[in-house]
């Protein structure tokens, strides 16, 4: 079977890694270099903690438990850490959710539990919680280099006998009756019996070519990083942090394998456009308020990313009912997602399978 995967971000390589390990001839495009999508602008943490409703919260948790059997099959350090995810609040109404959200993820199995201050400390001595009106630990959350093991599988691909090709971007599909017969890249085609779409935010402009349409709003993000750092987060993978005055969002920050120190604001989701010097010099300054090892750290500003958003910020899986070869694989999230979209896409494409927890993720659900 000849699948033709359009995006080598970490979710279309993925998916062409688990092609690969299974002997189709996979044929990965990108239009740039691996990973230098969404996935290099992504604060990368592998989590499922504020995910709901319930289905996306599971199948957020499993790509979760995936992970590290992802990172062994590609047999490299894609800087996969684990630690778990330490909020707080400072308010008695945000610890009102705090408590109540780790009750609902107890009750789903998500491994969760409240802390209280001293135990908060003790698992963070550099940390300067500030006042502390509840505390959790989500031990299974972890983070990842996301360019990185964008490469990596993409590379894999390749020592498979997958035929990556970067640059010329894809341009469209031509479909012959019902199906995809072939992608086209500059002036070529090339045949295939499958098309993947993992474009990121382009998906939705490369499906409109075959006629289908793949709704998205745009979401913009921006995290800030600095220079490498020595060791200061002892054994959390992620810090998410109360804001400090009320007329600012919560704060959350991670230290990569490379020492490099991540730091994002608001939710996963929150939109964010501003990637200037002077916004991540703000942005540092309010995470050196609750790690002070970080005043010394330099801020780099991150361009602005944007997150390949569904319309109902939902993943959307799986074959198209209208053109029956046509596999979308669209998500924010990804990084958490990855490892568990690339082995379930393979197993929808090559053994005709049809996976009930995608189905609340089917494009036709915007029907
Ligand atoms: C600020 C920010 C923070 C985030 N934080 C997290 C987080 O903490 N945890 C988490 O799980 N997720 C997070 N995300 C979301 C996550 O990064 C994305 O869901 C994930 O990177 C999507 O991966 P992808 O492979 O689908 O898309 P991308 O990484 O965007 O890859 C798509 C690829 O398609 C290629 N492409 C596009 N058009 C064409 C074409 N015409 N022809 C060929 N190739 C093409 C691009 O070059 C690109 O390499 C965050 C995102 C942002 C922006």
């Amino acid at each position: 079977m000849r699948v033709t995967v359009i995006g080598a971000g970490i979710v279309g390589s993925a998916i062409a890694f688990h092609l690969a390990r299974r002997g189709t001839q996979v044929t990965l495009l990108d239009a740039d270099k691996p990973g230098m999508g969404a996935s290099s602008h992504s604060f990368a943490w592998i989590n499922a903690f504020g995910k709901e409703p319930r289905h996306y919260n599971e199948l957020n948790r499993r790509s979760l438990d995936t992970w590290d059997r992802y990172a062994r099959l590609l047999n490299a350090d894609v800087g996969l850490r684990w630690g778990g995810q330490l909020t707080w609040s400072a308010t008695d109404e945000d610890a009102e959710w705090l408590r109540e959200n780790v009750a609902k993820l107890q009750s789903w199995g998500y491994i969760a539990r409240l802390i209280d201050e001293a135990q908060l400390v003790h698992l963070e001595p550099g940390l300067r919680p500030g006042p502390v009106s509840a505390a959790a630990i989500s031990e299974n959350d972890g983070h990842v280099l996301g360019t990185k093991a964008a490469q990596v599988a993409s590379r894999r691909v390749a020592e498979l006998g997958g035929l990556v090709r970067l640059n010329p971007p894809a341009l469209g599909l031509d479909v012959s009756g019902k199906e995809i017969a072939a992608v086209q890249v500059e002036s070529e085609s090339i045949d295939c019996d499958a098309v993947v779409l993992a474009a990121g935010v382009t998906t939705t402009e490369i499906a409109g070519t075959a006629n289908v349409e793949v709704p998205q709003y745009e979401s913009p993000g921006v995290v800030v990083k600095t220079n490498s750092l020595p060791q200061l987060i002892e054994s959390a993978s992620v810090l998410y942090a109360p804001p400090i005055s009320e007329d600012q969002p919560e704060i959350h920050i991670r230290q990569g394998a490379d020492g490099v120190v991540m730091i994002g604001e608001g939710t996963q989701e929150s939109l964010a456009r501003d990637d200037s010097q002077e916004h991540a010099d703000r942005l540092l300054a309010r995470a050196a308020h609750y790690l002070p090892a970080l005043s010394a750290a330099q801020a780099i500003p991150v361009p602005v990313g944007y997150r390949p958003m569904p319309r109902d910020e939902m993943p959307i899986l799986g074959f198209t009912e209208s053109v029956p070869n046509l596999y979308i694989a669209l998500t924010h999230s990804g990084i958490t997602l990855a490892p568990l979209i690339g082995e379930f896409a393979t197993m929808e494409i090559l053994d005709g399978a049809r996976i009930d927890l995608l189905d609340p993720f089917r494009l036709e659900r915007f029907v």
